[in-house]
């Protein structure tokens, strides 16, 4: 038993996918106009659809309008496609671009006898059509996976290179196995495969489109819950959970830092709260183009930041904080014709003295961080194992206190009037 595959059907199969396809961007696109690759991928598939209807009646309507209309349409659903991924990655398609091919097959096919009635030439050239969208689109989607990791770049790659390599390879086939064309119709051992190759690229090509889109979307709310806005550095929540992930790793040394801008509310109260923000994005600015690699850097709210320094002794990390605290005495940050001066405070403690405990660590450094204040601000302060008796002298002298109150208590309790 031999199986034949119609290409007519197959197209007409292509045109009711593209169809249903070029419906549903179309709502999308209606209902948000905002990411414009879905309007260029909706226009992409409206030509498509009735690129490839015109394509299926060649046996049926004249060969000018099935074969002579129908393929420019169809390359400008090509056009479309990359013209979306151009948009999709910021960038602004260029039209003729789009449009070159198309114009080329009407100039070719209406002008040239040879191009019109050689089924071979037209072959090759909307091969070589297919196969350089193919290539545009990659490009295109490298130089966006290179801005924004979304997975479905990588699948476009993929898919399109081996489209495009697929197109390549028709050029010499055509040669090799030329086709022979009579009553409008073609044939080819090969030529089908092709049509089910177009078929396929629209399903895949829908599937990524949606994919790209909703990957974007979870990207951006992904971003907007681990970067603080104000700052662009992470937030206190990104920041708490990169720290616990690196110290659940239990490393031999690391030290967590809590930096506190000095008389931070002054700034406000001189010059206004946008020159206090604009002190906070100065600062935080200076600090991320200071961090060296597997450092972490996040605002912990108001004007407190906090650094996590792994793998380094405590010279190295001392003498990193305190050039940062030079540093940041050094900068100028300028706001609507001021200079603003900050400085910092800057509390450390380290998993030597404190374990790797987060939340010890951080009050170790926190503690320091009281002490830097206390001792004149603008300085860099260790937590140390002085500090660490104190505070457990502390702690003990607390309890025994909150003991003896219990006790009180207690015997107030006993000694209540009414009470045996
Ligand atoms: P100290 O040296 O003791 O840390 O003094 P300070 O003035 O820096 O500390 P204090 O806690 O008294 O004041 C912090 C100020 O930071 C108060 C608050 O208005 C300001 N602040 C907190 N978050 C923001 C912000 O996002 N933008 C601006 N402009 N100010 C902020
Ligand atoms: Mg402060
Ligand atoms: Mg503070």
């Amino acid at each position: 038993m031999s199986t034949t595959l119609s290409i007519p059907t197959v197209f007409v199969c292509t045109s009711i996918t593209t169809f249903i396809v070029a419906l549903a961007l179309s709502y999308l696109w209606l209902t948000d106009k905002r990411e414009k690759a879905i309007g260029w991928w909706c226009a992409s598939m409206w030509a498509a659809t009735i690129g490839t209807m015109m394509l299926a009646t060649r046996a049926a309507l004249p060969h000018w309008f099935s074969v002579g209309l129908g393929n420019p349409v169809t390359v400008l659903a090509f056009g479309f496609s990359w013209a979306g991924y151009v948009a999709f990655a910021g960038g602004r398609p260029s039209k003729p671009v789009v449009l070159t091919a198309a114009m080329a097959w009407l100039v070719l096919y209406f002008g040239v006898d040879s191009f019109r009635d050689g089924v071979n030439n037209r072959i090759i050239f909307i091969s070589l059509v297919f196969a350089i969208f193919g290539v545009l689109v990659v490009h295109c989607a490298w130089r966006g996976w290179r801005s924004e990791h979304l997975p479905s770049y990588l699948a476009t790659m993929i898919f399109y290179g081996l489209h495009s390599l697929l197109y390549l390879v028709r050029i010499p086939m055509t040669l090799i196995y030329p086709v022979t064309e009579s009553n409008g119709m073609v044939s080819a051992p090969w030529l089908a495969s092709f049509a089910l190759e177009g078929f396929t690229l629209t399903i895949f090509s829908t599937f990524v489109f949606m994919a790209l889109v909703k990957e974007r979307a979870e990207r951006r709310y992904r971003l907007a819950a681990e970067i603080d806005s104000l700052t662009s550095v992470s937030s206190r929540r990104h920041f708490v959970s990169e720290t616990r992930t690196a110290l659940a790793r239990q490393p031999k040394s690391a030290f967590l830092a809590l930096l506190d801008l000095d008389f931070f509310k002054k700034i406000n109260d001189t010059y206004g709260h946008m020159a206090g923000d604009r002190a906070l994005q100065g600062f935080a600015h200076y600090v991320s183009s200071k961090l060296q690699p597997n450092m972490a850097f996040g605002r912990l709210g108001g004007e407190e930041f906090g650094l996590f320094l792994p793998d380094r002794n405590e010279t190295a990390a001392v003498d990193f904080l305190e050039n940062l605290r030079a540093g940041v005495e050094a900068l100028e940050i300028r706001f609507n014709g001021n200079v603003l001066k900050v400085t910092t405070s800057i509390g450390v403690a380290s998993v030597d003295e404190t374990g790797c405990d987060f939340d010890n660590l951080m009050a170790g450094a926190d503690n320091a961080l009281y002490l830097a204040k206390e001792q004149g601000r603008n300085r860099v302060c260790l937590f140390s194992s002085v500090m660490r008796l104190e505070k457990i002298l502390e702690e003990g002298q607390e309890s025994r206190l909150s003991l003896a109150e219990n006790r009180i208590s207690r015997i107030a309790v006993r000694s209540r009037p009414g009470r045996a």
